[in-house]
This record gives structure tokens, C-alpha cells and sequence, in this order.
């Protein structure tokens, strides 16, 4: 389907170079983290902790940035969402409980399938869910729906988290923009990135205060 080649040629460009940067960056960093390791055992030396930690940042970055160098679109089949998302609220288990975090996946039973890159759509859901429970840091509901029409299927994912202020939700999905201390501020990019490129939409409302509501938005086929 040439318009979606097209479509995704576009939006891997602006990646293209950072994740050929971040490419070749990673083969020294892991000659760095392993001889840090090795003096940590071997001199017991209190700095390379700090120095683990550190090489360990950028480690996280680099892998971040090197997911937008992934083609756009590489095994599309017809997926189950529900059967993705109910996966993922199993791995995300224990640090829902940890925070206190009830999760409620109200997912119609026989949703369409849809043509999708199942391992992209796992990152998506896995940012966004993430991003919801570490909003919720007491504690509250987090309810994930779907509402689908002839041609879409609309995800919700609904928190009772912190919110977001009114003035920093044009800066989302913005590379670096983070208001968390350890937070990259590159989930929501590749989200948007994935999500484009599967002739999607993200629209995000929020609350401060109250919550967040992530609306994505996902065509069932994508040859129209
Ligand atoms: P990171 O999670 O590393 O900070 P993201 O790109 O995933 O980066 O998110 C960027 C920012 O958007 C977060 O730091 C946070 O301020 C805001 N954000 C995203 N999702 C939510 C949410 N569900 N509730 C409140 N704020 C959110
Ligand atoms: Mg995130």
C-alpha cells in the first residue's frame, strides 16, 4: 500500500538519524558497563555504583531512541488487542499492587481483530500504562475500554492519577519532555510515532487532579 509507505517513510526520517546515533553508541557502552561491573567486584569500589547507575541511564535512553529506528511497520497480522492488553495487565501486576493500583479491563470479549505490529502495539499499551500507574502514586482505579464502530476501535485507558497541567499537554510526545525524575520523556514519542504509522490517533484529555484519559484510536484494517 504505497500512501502507507509513504507515511511511514516520513516519520521514521526525523528518527533515523538519533537511532543511528544511539546504535553506535551501545556497542561501547556495553564494553563500559561490563569493565564497571568487573571493578565493582573485583575493588569493591563504592563510586561504581554510582557509575552503574549513571552508564545505566544512558543505557535506558539509548535503547528508547533505538525503538524509533525499528521500521515503522515490520509484521503486521491480524491481532487480538484484548488478548495484548490482558497479557500486559499481567506483567504490570505486581507494581499495580505495589502502588496501591486497582486495574479493571472492561474490554469487550469479541473486539475485531486488527491488523497491527503486535510487538509495536505492546510498547504503546506498556508506555501508557505505565504512565497511569506511575500517576497514581496513593493509589486509585485504572480502567481500560473499548468502544468499536464499523471501521475503528477506540481504546481508553482511564486513570485517577495526578492529571496533567492544561499548558504542558501540547508538550506531550515532545522528545526529552519529562516531569518525572527518573523519566526519559520518550515513551509518548514512540507511542505517537507507532500510532501514526498505524494510520491511528492518540488524544489525551486530562484533569489535574483528577486524571487522565489516554484515547487511542486504530483503524481494523488498514488497506482503506
Ligand atoms: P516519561 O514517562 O519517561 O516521563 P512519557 O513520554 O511516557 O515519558 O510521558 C511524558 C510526560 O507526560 C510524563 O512525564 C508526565 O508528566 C506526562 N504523563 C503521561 N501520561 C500521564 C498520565 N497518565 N497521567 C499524568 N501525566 C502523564
Ligand atoms: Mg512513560
Amino acid at each position: 500500500n504505497d500512501e502507507f509507505l509513504i507515511r511511514s517513510d516520513k516519520l521514521s526520517a526525523i528518527g533515523q538519524l538519533a537511532a543511528g546515533v544511539a546504535h553506535e553508541i551501545r556497542n561501547p557502552l556495553t564494553t563500559l558497563i561490563g569493565f564497571t561491573q568487573l571493578l565493582k567486584s573485583k575493588y569493591n569500589e563504592p563510586y561504581c555504583v554510582i557509575m552503574l547507575e549513571e552508564l545505566d541511564r544512558i543505557n535506558l535512553i539509548v535503547n528508547e531512541f533505538m525503538l524509533l529506528s525499528k521500521p515503522q511497520i515490520s509484521n503486521i497480522k491480524q491481532n487480538n488487542v484484548k488478548i495484548l492488553i490482558d497479557s500486559l495487565i499481567f506483567l504490570l501486576k505486581a507494581e499495580a499492587i505495589i502502588n496501591n493500583v486497582q486495574i479493571f479491563s472492561e474490554i469487550e470479549e469479541n473486539i475485531p481483530l486488527i491488523f497491527c505490529d503486535v510487538n509495536q502495539l505492546k510498547q504503546v499499551f506498556m508506555n501508557i500504562m505505565k504512565n497511569a500507574i506511575e500517576a497514581m502514586p496513593t493509589g486509585g482505579h485504572f480502567i481500560i475500554q473499548s468502544q468499536v464502530s464499523s471501521e475503528k476501535v477506540v481504546l481508553r485507558f482511564i486513570d485517577q492519577g495526578h492529571g496533567i497541567p492544561k499548558e504542558q499537554i501540547p508538550k506531550l510526545g515532545q522528545p526529552f519532555f519529562t516531569t518525572k525524575e527518573k523519566g526519559t520523556g520518550l515513551g509518548l514519542m514512540v507511542c505517537y510515532n507507532i500510532i501514526e504509522a498505524h494510520k491511528g490517533t492518540i488524544y489525551i484529555e486530562s484533569v489535574q487532579g483528577r486524571g487522565t484519559t489516554v484515547n487511542i484510536t486504530l483503524p481494523q484494517s488498514l488497506m482503506t
